[in-house]
């Protein structure tokens, strides 16, 4: 190649030069800024993306020229910069420059012993990593004068020429090797599944080495001054003599950097590099505005700082982190709110499996509940009350889990389904209860018979046998594996009170118990956005009295079971106002098919024909008579509240004696009441008429006035499109997505799970539409409704209470949709108050 013919667009980096993220990469960048800050960094010279690229075509920049900047007979290291640093790049090659004459003079001046260790090194790395020749014939090699003849001779032989010796031909190898890893298909797979841009381009950085080896004090280290699991302040690394690059990390003999008790440190070997170091990184945090590790080297007592990253984090740290950056002034709360990732949080509301240890993974499954636990396993409702008994936890295994499950389910620690998708039973109240839950196991056979599980690799589990559900991941291990606990700390709290400050949508939470309200209330939800009522009525004492009033055959007899339901009914509501103490609650009249009230199995039956003192017989033909076809689309939701009225008529008298107990307490609520799987305006007259005509009673009969709110959720693609007139009797319209998509894709959100995996695979659906809402369909019923709806009534309150509403994407589609709130399941809350920040900022 003529001289004329190479590239020469290259820049020294110093404070003034034109270093820019984009062309030369984050890490010429973040050099630039530590000359800036006038740490000693060796002299550097950046080659920018266009340059990197034009080599890998094939052309060549101007080695000579670059060696220049760094005086004569250099010693040189190139290191990868990519626009970010997620995206990795070709490893750092060290000691460019070593050679024959190099090697013989550092023998003089360090030993025979360390030169021979240095070009070694050099040979084998460069072997490896520029002439790609087989890494068995260089690497695991011993230092010593024989092994690097062997390297030098080995090369030779490979590559039919000696090892070069002309530092400018080096550096070219190196260039073009690097430039081209970067471009390989492998190393393009990698950087694109971690969020790079197909086109995504290479800087490289051209650094003088500072050896790191040398008769007075010389060695190398890396600092940082947080703990990457926990993010709590503390002076973190290793020091290591006589060594270069990253040595330190992974030899055993390096040593600690602050002075204590482990052992001997860089503290007491040379205080005033310490010293120095720590005020440089004082200075990287203050100015750079980041957490960073710095990567230095000593020669001869003299220190350099060669680079600068962000220190690697987990969640939690890197929470603390923002927080604690924010606190002490560096970066403002906004940037402290917007470097938290909204899904990182869940990470911190339950214990984690700890990513150090083993994992023995038995199945996978829908990861419908984050976090994880230990237990037992207990194949029925039963015996997980019994494990629970005994102080044993236990993880509940179903085929899927129906209501009746709910005991067994609060006796649990976890939860596995064979069957069903993210709005399964199982999942929601996984959910709900923060319960970490996997559904649609489908590869494991359940025998609840013969009481075993066994896995697709045909490993068999017994009842009592010790599994670990990963619910954040969707994976169900073998045994126990060790926790990282949850962190809900003070900077957790900070974090979500700034959030809150800058956010613009409202967050509720889907709560059905007091606790839950009361895990609503410490997330800082803003209110209840659906109590789910019919959850009430699974307790012991509740389930009989309801299953009276499905077997009773006169209106008569419905209405004695209901007087029973009553002050029940009466005190939840009672605690839920107390608990949100004048926050809005919203209550959902009963919703569910009168049938799953009853109970599945023979045993079952015969407790019940026992509790109603009735024959088997009649018990079992009832039930059989409740059945449906098609219960999702059959009597349930507002049709129950047509057809038997005395179950509506309970509940609002239950919520309006409730709300006139709050007001003589002195802290009154305006309740809402919310009218489930409405289709059409009427349904909504003939239950506002009832209501309206209690309430008055109540009024009138305690002589204490109270007002309250009624809505209608939005669950059937007709009742959106009907919304315009279905507002002229409702206050508030919320759009219940569950059933919507249900409803609107015609897709059973109890059977979806098991072809959702394959549709999804095959690009049938971009997601499960369970999870992430489907803006195109679902999302169109959403924004027809709301314009519908808000024709007739500006003041319309609208709101999103399926499971979807706590995630990111679908908050931001509300918020643009001008809904006022969004309710999730409680453990959701956090998530999306810190999303609901993010889209405001
Ligand atoms: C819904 O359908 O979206 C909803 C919130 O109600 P449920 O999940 O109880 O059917
Ligand atoms: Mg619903």
């Amino acid at each position: 190649m003529q001289k004329h013919d190479l590239l020469t667009d290259f820049t020294t980096i110093t404070p003034s030069a034109r270093i820019t993220t984009p062309s030369h990469g984050w890490r010429a960048k973040c050099l630039q800024r530590l000359v800036r800050l006038d740490l000693p960094v060796p002299g550097t010279v950046a080659l920018p993306a266009a340059t990197v690229r034009a080599i890998a075509s094939g052309q060549m920049v101007d080695c000579p020229a670059i060696l220049a900047h760094f005086g004569s007979d250099p010693l040189i290291s190139v290191r990868p910069s990519p626009e970010n640093p997620d995206w990795g790049g070709p490893a750092t090659i060290l000691n460019i420059g070593f050679n024959a004459a190099r090697h013989a003079r550092l023998a003089e001046t360090h030993g025979q012993a360390a030169a021979d260790a240095l070009y070694l090194r050099f040979v084998q790395g460069y072997a490896i990593h520029v002439a790609r020749l087989d890494p068995d014939m260089f690497e695991g090699v011993e230092p010593s004068a024989q092994s690097l003849r062997d390297a030098l001779r080995s090369y030779q032989s490979e590559m039919d020429e000696a090892f070069p010796e002309d530092p400018a031909r080096q550096l070219a190898d190196v260039l073009r090797s690097m430039a081209r890893a970067w471009e390989g298909t492998t190393a393009r797979l990698l950087r694109q599944a971690k969020g790079a841009p197909a086109e995504a381009a290479l800087g490289l950085v051209v650094q003088q080495m500072a050896q790191g080896i040398g008769q007075g004090i010389s060695g190398s280290g890396v600092m940082q001054f947080v703990d990457p699991v926990t993010g709590d302040p503390l002076i973190k690394g290793r020091y290591l003599g006589q060594s270069q690059g990253r040595d330190a990390l992974s030899k055993t003999e390096a040593i600690y950097l602050t002075r204590d008790k482990r052992g001997p440190s860089l503290e007491d070997l040379a205080p005033e590099i310490f010293a120095a170091l720590t005020r440089h990184g004082a200075i990287c945090r203050q100015k750079l505005r980041e957490e960073m590790q710095i990567e230095f080297t000593i020669e001869d007592g003299h220190l350099s700082v060669l680079d600068a990253v962000k220190v690697a984090r987990s969640s939690r740290a890197g929470l603390k982190i923002a927080v604690a950056l924010a606190k002490d002034g560096v970066i403002t709360p906004e940037e402290a709110v917007l470097r938290v990732e909204p899904r990182a949080l869940s990470e911190l509301l339950h214990p984690q499996v700890d990513p150090r240890g083993a994992r023995d993974v038995f199945v996978r499954g829908i990861a419908a509940s984050p976090g994880a636990a230990t237990g037992r396993i207990a194949f029925s409702s039963q015996a997980a009350q019994a494990f629970a008994a005994r102080g044993e936890p236990c993880v509940l295994v179903r085929r899927e889990t129906a209501p009746e499950d709910i005991r067994g389910m609060h006796s649990a620690v976890a939860v596995l389904t064979e069957r069903g998708g993210m709005t399964s039973h199982a999942a929601v109240i996984g959910r709900g209860l923060g319960l970490p839950c996997i559904v649609g196991a489908s590869d494991i056979r359940l025998d609840t018979k013969d009481k075993k599980l066994v896995a697709r690799d045909g490993r068999l589990f017994r009842e009592g046998d010790i599994i670990t559900v990963d619910g954040t991941t969707g994976e169900a291990l073998v045994g126990a594996t060790d926790m990282l606990p949850p962190a809900q700390d003070d900077a957790f709290r900070q974090l979500l009170a700034w959030a809150d400050g800058f956010r613009d949508i409202g967050i509720r939470a889907n709560a059905d118990t007091p606790t839950d309200a009361q895990t609503a209330r410490d997330f800082g939800a803003q209110g209840i956005g659906l109590c789910r009522t019919e959850h009430m009525f699974f307790d012991e004492d509740r389930l009989v009295a309801m299953r009276e009033m499905i077997f009773a055959d006169t209106p008569a007899d419905r209405a004695a079971a209901l007087t029973r339901l009553l002050p029940m009914q009466r005190a939840d509501f009672g605690q839920l106002f107390e608990i949100m103490s004048g926050l809005p609650v919203c209550i959902r009249l009963f919703d569910p098919p009168l049938h799953e009230f009853l109970p599945h199995s023979r045993e079952g039956l015969r407790e019940l024909a026992e509790a109603l003192d009735r024959p088997l017989s009649e018990v079992t033909r009832r039930a059989e008579a409740l059945a449906e076809f098609n219960p999702m689309l059959g009597m349930r939701g507002v049709r129950l509240g047509v057809v038997l009225p005395e179950i509506y008529d309970m509940q609002a008298r239950a919520i309006f004696e409730a709300t006139v107990e709050s007001v003589r307490k002195g802290a009154p609520v305006v309740p809402e009441i919310m009218i489930p799987l409405v289709s059409a305006r009427r349904e909504v007259e003939l239950v506002k008429g009832r209501i309206d005509a209690l309430a008055a009673a109540v009024r009138s009969k305690t002589g204490v006035a109270f007002d309250y709110r009624l809505g209608v959720m939005v669950e059937t693609p007709r009742a959106a499109l009907r919304a315009g007139e279905i507002a002229q009797h409702a206050a508030f319209l919320s759009f219940g997505t569950n059933d919507l998509t249900q409803m609107t894709y015609g897709l059973s959100r109890d059977d979806a799970g098991r072809f959702m995996n394959t549709y999804v695979q095959q690009g049938v659906f971009p997601e499960d539409p369970f999870h992430i809402l489907d803006v195109d369909g679902v999302g169109e019923l959403l924004l027809i409704g709301a314009e519908r709806g808000r024709a007739t009534r500006a003041d319309l309150t609208l709101s999103i209470c399926g499971e979807h509403g706590g995630n990111p994407e679908s908050i931001a589609f509300c918020r643009k949709a001008g809904f006022d709130y969004v309710s999730c399941s409680p453990y959701r809350v956090p998530l999306a108050r810190l999303a609901a920040a993010h889209l405001a900022l």
